[in-house]
């Protein structure tokens, strides 16, 4: 079928490759030449409330009344071809035809206008012919788009950004004029005289559009060899105004009842809105029809929705269907649910919203997705909800939601978790013990470490100390000792005018025992000496190596009588003692000078007079002990 129209009889013409049929009383009947001839339809036009007006392939434009065919227009009486693509009744009564060879107006009085190339028109072939509100009538040519306003012809180019090239037919509104093209659906403005495109970026699905119509409830119908698309007035207009705005449409094919998706077009009226309201179209398989009106009590119908299965990474779960539960291991990355709506009258208009209670805040359209799927959910609860519609109809949700359980892995649980903290803990405290210990061992290192060079230190102090007041060869007290002791010892017995002695020993001759000896067994003398005197003294006495053979020896509390006692004894001692331990016949024998503090005025005096006690004793022959007079 090409072409579809209803008289004001209400009898449904319809035309085609094999001629022109007539649906009146729920019966089709078709329409004969009265000559007999077979003929292919083109286009139809109702110029009377009798007269239709039907244009053809070969035969030129037929005259339909009272069921009679006859021959009207035509080659021989002035068309310029006889392929007339569209018939147009115009509001001055003219009739407009648009031929494969330009398009030619016929005034009341029978007068024939040609248009063509020459007078303007992009081409000669014309398809689609339209009156708008102010007069114009609109020509779609087999390249351009064109109108003629008072007999002029205006050709209009589409926009720069639209790459459509030819128009196909239109629909009039009040305030402009949509046009059909081969790249999406225009529309030209009266105000501002402005020709825009909605295209594929808008969302139409197909390119190429052939006709449009506009049922009660301003509804639009888009006829495609696609199928047929439905719109709104409102959403294309919203397209018009905001170039980034989305088409909302429908778009019909065999699933939904067509027969073939392939709709004519390039002829006139490829569609048609009945007195009912109902949409014909003309489809390559014969005449296809749609009640908008039952489109919206579909969707008046409720939809339960069945879970169909439950998939995990792709795998079928076994459920309770009861129950509705399923749990879903660690491992498990996506949980897919599938679903139906039990709509059993056009199921892909059936549209779909899903919800996961606990991941999802609201409901997520899923069009007419029959699956929704989650990947990587976090452990815990979760409840599947989904719900369904026909388009524009009301949601009806399932019964029960799913619940489905997605289980912790081990490091999830909150043991694990608590354990690492734990763990972690003791490492700290691990770490900060033997830091602890490491440094309290350090410490201990150190501290003993000091001890040792403390003692050590000590020790070489008192070492030090020893060696500063005591006499390397002899080791008792050296000179320098002595010499402390008795400005001490001087000024105590000063203070307590106690009686104090100082004697200065000398050995005899010790010349000759190195002499006659040797040096070594000079100074092996002189350390026995020492040894005697140390050791005979009185315990108290201070007694000193004075210098090369001499000693002293300091008397605290001994008066001049008791030194000489005291001195005598060491005298008699060391001339008896036996020395040939150090060498065979070797005699030894010490001189003593012994003198008070009491006569002396300083320790300097009395060490004077010591020495010139010792001095006499050496004058008076020796191994004696002489006190300073
Ligand atoms: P006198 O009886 O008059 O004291 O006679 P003397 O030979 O002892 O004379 P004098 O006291 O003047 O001489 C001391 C000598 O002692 C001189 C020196 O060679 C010797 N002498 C001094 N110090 C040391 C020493 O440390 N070791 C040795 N072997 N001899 C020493
Ligand atoms: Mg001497
Ligand atoms: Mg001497």
């Amino acid at each position: 079928m090409r072409t579809v129209l209803q008289t004001s009889d209400g009898k449904l013409l319809s035309g085609g490759s094999a001629g022109l049929d007539i649906f009146s009383n729920d019966a089709f009947s078709s329409a004969s030449l009265t000559t007999g001839e077979a003929f292919s339809v083109l286009s139809l036009a109702a110029v009377t409330e009798e007269v239709t007006l039907v244009g053809t392939y070969t035969k030129g434009v037929l005259r339909y009344e009272n069921d009679q065919l006859t021959p009207y227009l035509n080659r021989h009486l002035g068309l310029p071809s006889n392929e007339v693509r569209a018939i147009l009744l115009a509001s001055d009564n003219s009739v407009w035809y648009a031929t494969a060879q330009g398009v030619v107006q016929q005034t009341p009085d029978g007068k024939l206008s040609h248009f063509n190339e020459q007078n303007g028109l992009p081409a000669h072939f014309s398809m689609g012919l339209a009156e708008d509100r102010e007069g114009r009538i609109w020509i779609a040519t087999g390249i351009g788009l064109a109108y003629i306003q008072q007999g002029i012809v205006h050709v209009v180019s589409f926009p720069e950004y639209s790459d459509a090239q030819h128009a196909f037919s239109f629909s009039v509104v009040e305030k402009g004029t949509w046009i059909t093209t081969d790249r999406g659906l225009a529309y030209f403005d009266n105000a501002t005289q402005a020709l825009s495109v909605i295209e594929k970026s808008q969302g139409l699905p197909v390119d190429k559009l052939f006709s449009i119509g506009i049922d009660h409830n301003s509804g639009v119908w888009l006829s495609s060899n696609q199928g047929v698309i439905l719109t709104s007035l409102s959403s294309l207009k919203e397209c018009l105004t905001h170039p980034s705005a989305l088409l909302e449409f429908e778009h019909f094919k065999e699933e939904n009842g067509l027969a073939s998706i392939q709709i004519n077009g390039g002829s006139q009226p490829s569609q048609f809105v009945d007195v009912d309201g109902n949409v014909w179209l003309p489809t390559a398989k014969g005449l296809a029809t749609v009640t908008p009106a039952n489109l919206a009590m579909l969707s008046e119908f409720p939809i339960p929705v069945s879970i169909e299965a439950v998939l995990l990474d792709g795998a079928d779960q076994q459920f309770d269907t009861d129950k509705r539960e399923v749990d879903v291991t660690p491992l498990t990355t996506r949980v897919a649910f599938q679903y139906a709506g039990l709509g059993f009258a056009m199921p892909s208009r059936i549209e779909y919203q899903a919800m996961l209670v606990g991941y999802d805040q609201d409901w997520v359209n899923r069009h007419q997705f029959r699956m929704t799927e989650y990947t990587n959910l976090a452990p815990g609860r979760y409840q599947f909800k989904v719900r369904a519609r026909y388009i524009g109809g009301p949601w009806q949700e399932i019964a029960s939601p799913f619940s489905i359980r997605v289980l912790p892995s081990i490091y999830q649980t909150f043991a694990f978790k608590f354990s690492v903290f734990l763990f972690f803990c003791f490492v700290i405290y691990a770490l900060y013990k033997v830091r602890f210990h490491h440094l309290k061992k350090s410490e201990m290192i150190l501290k003993q470490r000091v001890d040792e060079q403390t003692r050590s230190l000590e020790l070489q102090t008192k070492r030090f100390e020893f060696q500063a007041t005591h006499d390397d060869l002899t080791g008792i007290a050296n000179r320098r000792a002595f010499d402390r002791w008795l400005v001490q010892y001087f000024e105590e017995a000063k203070a307590k005018q106690s009686p104090l002695c100082l004697a200065v020993i000398d050995i005899d001759h010790f010349k000759q025992v190195n002499d006659q000896y040797s040096h070594l067994v000079g100074d092996k003398v002189i350390t026995e000496v020492a040894r005697i005197l140390n050791r005979e003294v009185p315990h108290y006495a201070k007694c000193a190596r004075w210098g090369g053979e001499e000693f002293t020896v300091l008397l605290p509390e001994y008066d001049l009588v008791n030194a000489r006692v005291a001195m005598d004894h060491v005298r008699k001692i060391v001339a008896a003692h036996d020395f040939s331990f150090i060498a065979q016949t070797l005699k030894v024998t010490i001189s003593i000078g012994v003198a008070s503090a009491d006569g002396a005025r300083d320790h300097d005096r009395m060490l004077t007079h010591a020495d010139q006690a010792l001095y006499t004793a050496k004058e008076n022959g020796r191994n004696q002990v002489t006190i300073f007079e």
